[in-house]
């Protein structure tokens, strides 16, 4: 019992060490959300982490809201917020007087957002499952119409409010009402008192022209409608790309994703100058064995990295399977006591890195694999130097613990 009151104390105290200057950590009751952890856990860590930054997200939601003259941002949170934690992200937003509520696809992760305190609006863009209506409407869920189907779907549950949203295919071909439907089937929703349209949306592709006449085609039916005295709420058609891109995409309000955590939808774009984003995470992991390997010496299944003059080899315990890009070794680099060394192998659950032929890293030092703290290893930067993108981080697993701070 003593031993471990010791070691928790000291790794406390190296923990806080370690997180100095301006990284005040915010403590979190666990239970709240799920798998956050507050920082006084046994210390070396054995397991890659994610740091969030609350000041960062606050940041870019009142950018994004500055692109878009001020109007509300509707957030999109969907797998997991991008990878990097749904409730803790959504909870950080929903102190945000930018945003205007949540947008998710599947309808435990809106209920797993109301669970960690959400208080904004919530929408749910896909389809739910008949046997979480209930509690959905209860813990108001804005549901989506997307079909004639899932309207009569929505007829089903016995609530006496439901609040709905007209989710309309202007074009994307994917989900929604076709937009020749869309009036029919809005004044068809407006006979039943239960139900109420708080917002209307369609999402735009990337082709200019086609996004120009996609929004024609929404802006007809909204209009339509208010001639028929059918109130439609809330209008959004804007992913990041048309927020930037078309400024008649704004409408009342936006609904970027990636835009939030710090990155722009493709490398190298204008906007960037004007409002700047900050990185909004760090993708961190422990070095668990370092060892000097020979000239000649392999590593990986397919022996896929060759020593060439004795180094040392870092391996860090994250690999693909907790959805690190495999395609890292392939150019990317990580930050090491200040130091960017390469990634020379990924697996399922291990990923190596070059040290060189002389190093000063011991086991128990963290490599930071992504974040702000150098240009070559933002999402972006990383995203070039693996000839990826910079939705990347889409893939990692729920599973991956998160920490909240206040700033970095
Ligand atoms: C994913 C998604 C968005 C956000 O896209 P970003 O490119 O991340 O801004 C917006 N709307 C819908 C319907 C989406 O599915």
């Amino acid at each position: 019992m003593l031993k471990n009151a010791e070691i928790s104390i000291r790794s406390r105290r190296s923990f806080i060490q370690k997180t100095a200057a301006g990284m005040a950590l915010i403590s979190i009751a666990p239970t709240a959300f799920g798998n956050i952890v507050t920082g006084h856990k046994a210390a070396p860590q054995s397991k890659p982490w994610i740091e969030l930054s609350k000041s960062a997200y606050l940041h870019n939601a009142a950018q994004i809201s500055r692109m878009a003259d001020g109007k509300p941002v509707v957030a999109v949170l969907k797998n997991n917020a991008y990878g990097l934690g749904g409730p803790e992200v959504s909870k950080i937003l929903d102190q945000s007087k930018d945003i205007f509520g949540m947008a998710v696809v599947k309808d435990s992760t809106a209920l797993e957002m109301r669970t960690a305190g959400v208080s904004k609006p919530i929408l749910l863009m896909g389809d739910f499952d008949m046997d979480l209506a209930d509690e959905l409407i209860e813990k108001n869920i804005t549901l989506s119409v997307y079909s004639k189907s899932s309207l009569d779907k929505i007829l089903k549950i016995g609530a006496s409010t439901i609040k709905v949203a007209l989710y309309i295919d202007t074009g994307l071909g994917r989900m929604g009402i076709p937009y020749r439907e869309a009036v029919e089937i809005a004044e068809e929703i407006s006979k039943y008192k239960q139900l109420s349209i708080e917002q209307t949306f369609s999402t735009l592709t990337t082709p200019k022209d086609f996004a120009t006449e996609q929004i024609a085609r929404f802006e007809d039916i909204i209009t339509k409608l208010d001639q028929k005295g059918i109130s439609t709420g809330l209008k959004h058609l804007a992913p990041s790309y048309s927020l930037l891109d078309l400024k008649n995409s704004h409408q009342e309000a936006v609904r970027p994703g990636i835009l939030l955590h710090g990155s722009f939808p493709l490398a190298h774009m204008d906007q960037a100058a004007n409002f700047p984003l900050k990185v909004s995470y760090r993708l961190k992991a422990p070095v668990i064995r370092l060892e000097k390997l020979k000239a000649g010496d392999t590593i990986g299944f397919s022996r896929f990295y060759r020593v060439e003059k004795d180094e040392w080899i870092a391996t860090l315990p994250i690999g693909w399977a907790d959805g690190y890009y495999s395609g890292a070794e392939n150019g990317a680099l990580v930050l090491l006591d200040g130091k960017l060394f390469p990634v020379v192998n990924v697996n399922a659950s291990h990923a190596n890195i070059s040290l060189g032929a002389k190093t000063k890293i011991k086991v128990g030092d963290v490599a930071t694999l992504i974040g702000p703290d150098h240009p070559e290893i933002t999402p972006e930067g990383f995203g070039k130097l693996v000839n990826g993108h910079n939705y990347l981080q889409i893939n990692y697993k729920e599973s991956i613990p998160k920490k909240i701070y206040e700033n970095f």
